[in-house]
């Protein structure tokens, strides 16, 4: 029998209302169940939100610096469970260890820098044009926050909202993926049993469809952070807009290295294949263009086949893989007919393209790296979002060319050149319509202590993560005071 996992609803572990439950599998071996979870319906989120209103007032009064010790120990906590968590993760959504392990550690990192903010959350003090008069503006929380999360980042992400609408005087409801709930619920553990008083965070379970619409739309709701594909993402801006909530959307991504003549091919080589099969091209920052420079493009390809052939594919707590499989039968099949658009549109195949579904890979969703070549930028191939191991190589004639090919998406999320002359990358920096530019690193890795999000349809709303512009925007509400301690009137303007 799988353990049996619950929801949290006003520091109470409880199942659904209706006893229905989902299941979640390992995707490297799908007979082996990683637990069961509930499959929350109206009235379990109806009493998870009104628990969430009602401890809103106690947490947002509670000193931000005592709720920063909150959040400390729950580092802590999790620094102290990393290792456990970090192979859960690996169990529950199939990237390898290592990547299972940051995962964590991501969550670590934002629970330390939020738990800081609680010393900061700093507003402004201007002198004022009156006499005896002081004016400052403070962030103040919103209220009850949707916090709507994705399968692909199953700590690191909850993290990334948890803590920051936590650190703000918010409370929260936390609808996980249904296809990693179990690791989510984990997470939930360890923040709870870092103090947190009952109801200021609360975990239900659930599809997106029935669960976190309702979850997103319900009239307790003040804010909702969601974290997903553009089609939900932009659905949920509609509804919410429609009931004046805030929202912040991050969503999908097709994200461009551009490899130039000037690079260290090396280099470049080893960043594109982390950036698009690492975590199984399954990050919203996976590099799934790769725009080369004419001059290198034969070399370039050459090396990357070569090593891209290399890379071992199989379950992500094995030691030596590279390369996990994909989250569950469904995305398998999402890929494998990418693939299948790739060939009809005339893109060459130059590696991969097919499932392996024998021996050791029997039983999970494995797909093998692909790579095409002469792929041209009006392609589905190069415009949408696979989401999955596969790498399309485009051939740029100058560095305009590669810009604008980098450009001609409606996403515009992360982006990377690889160059050594000081001119490319800073006309790159400028001209790359982009959330993240990185210069001689790939697309992903972005570090917790600035802001994250994209341009386009990979973004709607505040940005997350911590600097100016980070989350604290997302989960707060500026608020201007104006005291006056003359004991007349004054009038501004007229005085
Ligand atoms: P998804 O949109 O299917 O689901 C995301 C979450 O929303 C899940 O919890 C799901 O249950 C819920 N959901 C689904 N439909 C819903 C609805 N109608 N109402 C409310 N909630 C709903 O995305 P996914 O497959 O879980 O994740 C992959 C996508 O996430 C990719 O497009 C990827 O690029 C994106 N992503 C973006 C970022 C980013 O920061 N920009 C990070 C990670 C993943």
């Amino acid at each position: 029998m799988p353990e049996s996992f619950q929801n949290l609803i006003n520091g109470k572990w409880v199942s659904a209302a209706s006893g229905k439950t989902i299941e979640s599998q390992n995707p490297a071996d799908a007979s082996r169940i990683i637990g069961t979870v509930p499959a929350s319906g109206k009235d379990d989120i109806d009493r998870a939100v009104e628990a969430a209103k009602a401890a809103f007032q106690g947490w947002k009064t509670t000193p931000a610096p005592k709720r920063g010790e909150v959040l400390f120990r729950a580092a802590e906590l999790l620094l102290e469970h990393k290792d456990e968590l970090g192979r859960l993760v690996t169990a529950e959504m199939g990237k390898i260890l290592p990547e299972g392990l940051g995962d964590v550690q991501e969550a670590i990192d934002m629970a330390y820098y939020m738990a800081g903010e609680g010393r900061r959350l700093s507003g402004e003090t201007v002198p004022s044009e009156l006499y005896a008069k002081d004016c400052k503006s403070v962030r103040s929380p919103i209220g009850v926050f949707a916090l709507i999360t994705p399968w692909n980042f199953p700590t690191a992400i909850p993290a990334w909202k948890i803590f920051p609408c936590l650190i703000a005087g918010n409370t929260a409801v936390f609808k996980p993926s249904s296809y990693t709930p179990v690791a989510a619920t984990r997470l939930v553990e360890l923040i709870v049993e870092a103090g947190l008083p009952p109801g200021v965070l609360n975990l239900v379970h659930g599809t997106g469809d029935s669960t976190g619409e309702y979850l997103a739309t319900h009239p307790g709701i003040d804010g909702v952070s969601f974290t997903g594909s553009t089609a939900v993402g932009e659905k949920l801006a509609k509804l919410c807009g429609g009931l004046d909530k805030e929202i912040s959307c991050e969503m999908g991504g097709k994200n461009p290295i551009i490899v130039m003549d000037d690079a260290k091919l090396d280099l470049a080589v080893e960043g594109a294949l982390w950036g698009a099969f690492g975590t199984s091209g399954q990050r919203c920052t996976a590099a799934s263009r790769l725009i080369v420079h004419e001059k290198v493009h034969g070399r370039f390809l050459e090396m990357f086949l070569d090593s891209a052939r290399k890379l071992k594919v199989g379950d992500g707590l094995a030691p030596g893989i590279h390369m996990g499989p994909v989250i569950n039968e469904q995305q398998m099949k999402k890929v494998l007919d990418y693939i299948e658009i790739g060939k009809k549109e005339g893109a060459k195949l130059a590696l991969g393209g097919m499932a392996m579904k024998e021996g050791a890979h029997a039983k999970g969703f494995f797909i093998k790296p692909t790579v095409f070549t002469d792929v041209k930028a009006a392609m589905r191939i190069a415009q949408e979002e696979i989401f999955g191991p596969v790498a399309a190589v485009i051939k740029a004639a100058d560095l305009s060319d590669a810009i604008n090919i980098a450009n001609g998406v409606k996403y515009g999320l992360s982006s990377s050149i690889y160059t050594q002359d000081v001119n490319n990358s800073a006309i790159a920096e400028r001209d790359l319509d982009a959330g993240i530019v990185y210069i001689n690193a790939p697309t992903i890795g972005a570090e917790i202590q600035l802001p994250f999000g994209g341009t386009k349809k990979s973004g709607l709303g505040r940005k997350e993560a911590g600097g100016r512009g980070g989350a604290l925007d997302m989960f707060t509400k500026w608020k201007v005071i104006y005291r006056d301690f003359s004991g007349r009137l004054q009038k501004a303007q007229i005085d």
